[in-house]
């Protein structure tokens, strides 16, 4: 997939979720069961809107037309839910991608989410995204309204000119997540921001922090910190961003 930074992440989420989603199953290569969270039951898609210079998943992400595995909701939550009777967990998310790309993935998600609920409606999914599709599409976040939904956004800049370095979005789609998360947190639904914390200095998180307070955004947030996997560093080194 042919890409030239800074790209127009509207235009990437249609074309990866043309190339990820067929007949409304989707592309993961794995299920696993994860240590975050105190163990949580994970499945690991492919495909995002963004490509973020630290992404744990980058070369995925970046061509996933190298992988054919698809799964239907039906089987995503099966192997979901067969992690969690074996290892007594309550947690699941999806992970490695962004799970909303446009409105065919935001239908598989929820049929994941149907059927988990309904087998195991005490458990909670942790949604990581990046928050842009909901911020562009804020008339879709009534359809995410599930009881134990939570929702963690994952904020890839402190301004915009960090957010295009980071994300290789275009700038002007900065304020989007934080969007979303102002959107999220009218509705009423737990969602909070997270940041890698590394790549910022301490008046630059400060200044992030701001700009919640601007938008009205009361979570606290989550400070992530970055996974130092040496093509992480590699591709950091490419995009000249700075830890
Ligand atoms: S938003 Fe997440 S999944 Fe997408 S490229 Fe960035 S780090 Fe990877």
């Amino acid at each position: 997939m042919s890409l030239c930074f800074p790209f127009d992440p509207v235009e990437r989420a249609e074309k990866v979720e043309r190339l990820v989603l067929k007949d409304g199953k989707r592309l993961y290569y794995r299920f696993r069961a994860a240590p975050y969270y105190g163990g949580i039951a994970t499945a690991d898609a492919i495909g995002c809107s963004f490509l973020c210079a630290y992404c744990w998943n980058y070369f995925r992400n970046l061509n996933p037309a190298r992988f054919n595995k698809f799964y239907s909701a039906q089987e995503v939550a099966e192997n979901l839910l067969k992690i969690a009777r074996k290892r007594s967990f309550h947690l699941f998310r999806i992970t490695g991608s962004e799970p909303l790309l446009g409105e065919t993935s935001l239908e598989h998600l929820r049929g994941v989410l149907k059927i988990i609920f309904q087998e195991n409606p005490h458990s909670v999914f942790i949604l990581e995204t990046n928050g842009f599709f909901l911020g562009c599409r804020k008339d879709l976040i009534k359809k995410l309204i599930f009881k134990n939904l939570w929702i963690r956004i994952s904020l890839k800049g402190v301004d915009e000119e960090s957010f295009e370095l980071i994300s290789g979005a275009r700038r002007e789609f900065f304020r989007y997540p934080l969007v979303a998360l102002k959107e999220l947190e009218k509705e009423g639904m737990k969602a909070w921001p997270a940041v890698m914390r590394d790549l910022f200095t301490d008046e630059e998180i400060s200044r992030l922090e701001k700009v919640l307070e601007e938008y009205g955004i009361s979570a606290r947030l989550e400070e992530e910190i970055l996974k130092e996997y040496p093509f992480v560093i590699e591709n950091m080194k490419k995009r000249k961003v700075r830890i």
